[in-house]
């Protein structure tokens, strides 16, 4: 947040200027898509002088990055406040198990919401068990359970906010501090907010990871991930994806750059779409909860208030006692909603899942919920137009009450 006397811009001005200050892109709006294994050298002594040297923004090879890289690397890190850089990952995924292994080592202890994406739920249970971490599930909404769940080998905590597919919003600066007191790093997944929306850093986690597959990309047509850190960490993470090998295309970097300018504008339309919807789909009988924080009266809303400053297109919500097919028959007669994996960009998706299966300690059925409220839809709203978007639901309620 801008405060008085500094001259810190806003953040959708740096959307616009962010990771353009290298010389490659002096006269060019879009630093250029700079390709290259090799880095050519002027003589031994330059090849010598450089071997020692790993520094940010420093040809070596190609693993280290060029130009296109490093401006969306300077680009993210800027609209981190706190941050004090970025290290891009070849997927989402590859930026959570990168910075869990820059963060955990044989003998830790982790600990992961329960309310985690999968595929880090995963992680947890299959390369790190078998590199002898240790992990333990907590409700992120019960803090004496939180508290309770911490060993003298708890060493770090992954945190998601909100929670995936379920949407819970989590009390991050109470989680992180009580993290801290116990000497373990927190991590959060902040795909969701992005750093626009959620200033992870700034609210007390240590590493803030985006999956900018996401709303970074937009457009469906990028894998890639982030881990922003501030001092303490972003060494140790930066090492940590060298030794792994990890390196991003400079096409890729430049498809990112791309999306990221005009990620405020797409945020926005796409906020304020998914509250209409998520209105319209409160108010209807075949909807029993709509799992939504910016909107009004859902379970989460005041901590979003409080916490974010911006939302998104992804929310999901439960049928009112309904099975398998009648959902299917919903999600399949949807025209504008494609069926799939992935979200944030500017076509709408729908994707039917159940929210019991994918839970190891969070209470069920939850305080409210009937026994038979878990088959949900999520969806993630694009830039159509909302009325159409709405529309097309009707047609599917139509469609599942045919049926
Ligand atoms: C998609 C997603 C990821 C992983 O991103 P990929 O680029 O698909 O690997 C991580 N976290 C969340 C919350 C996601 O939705």
């Amino acid at each position: 947040m801008a405060k008085e006397g500094d001259t810190q811009r806003t953040a959708a001005t740096t959307l616009v200027t962010g990771g353009r200050s290298g010389d490659f892109a002096r006269h060019v709006v879009n630093p250029p898509v700079w390709r290259g294994s090799t880095h050519l050298y002027d003589s031994c002594e330059d090849l010598r002088s450089r071997k020692g040297s790993n520094k940010d923004g420093e040809f070596f090879y190609g693993r280290r990055g060029a130009p296109t890289q490093w401006a969306l690397s300077e680009a993210l890190t800027a609209l981190e406040p706190g941050a004090a850089g970025t290290v891009l990952y070849p997927s989402g995924l590859a930026a959570i198990v990168g910075a869990l292994l820059a963060v955990l080592k044989p003998g830790d202890v982790l600990l992961v919401s329960d309310n985690a994406y999968d595929p880090t739920r995963n992680t947890a249970a299959g390369l790190l068990k078998r590199y002898g971490v240790e992990h333990r599930f907590f409700d992120p909404l019960d803090m004496d359970a939180f508290a309770d769940a911490f060993c003298d080998r708890a060493r770090a905590v992954f945190l998601e906010n909100p929670g995936s597919l379920t949407m819970e919003v989590c009390d991050i600066p109470a989680l992180a501090r009580i993290a801290r007191e116990h000497d373990a790093v927190s991590l959060v997944d902040n795909t969701w907010a992005t750093a626009l929306g959620f200033p992870a850093l700034e609210h007390g986690c240590d590493i803030a990871i985006t999956a900018l597959t996401k709303h970074v990309g937009g457009h469906s047509d990028v894998m890639m991930g982030s881990a922003a850190a501030g001092d303490r960490w972003y060494r140790k993470l930066r090492l940590t994806a060298q030794e792994l090998g990890h390196v991003v295309s400079p096409d890729d970097a430049a498809l990112a750059l791309r999306g990221l300018r005009t990620m405020g504008v797409r945020l926005e339309r796409q906020s304020a779409s998914a509250l209409a919807l998520a209105q319209w789909l409160a108010a209807r009988d075949e909807v029993a909860h709509v799992l939504c924080p910016a909107l009004p009266g859902t379970p989460g809303h005041e901590l979003w208030q409080r916490d974010f400053s911006g939302s998104c297109g992804l929310f999901s919500f439960v049928l009112a006692g309904r099975d398998d097919a009648a959902r299917c028959r919903f999600v399949d007669a949807l025209s504008l909603f494609g069926i799939g994996y992935s979200w944030g960009g500017f076509e709408s998706l729908a994707l039917p899942f159940d929210v019991n299966p994918v839970r190891s300690v969070m209470a069920w059925p939850r305080a409210g919920w009937g026994l038979e409220d878990r088959h949900a839809v999520r969806l993630s709203v694009g830039l159509e137009d909302a009325g159409d978007l709405i529309a097309d639901l009707e047609r599917g309620f139509a469609a599942m009450n045919e049926g």
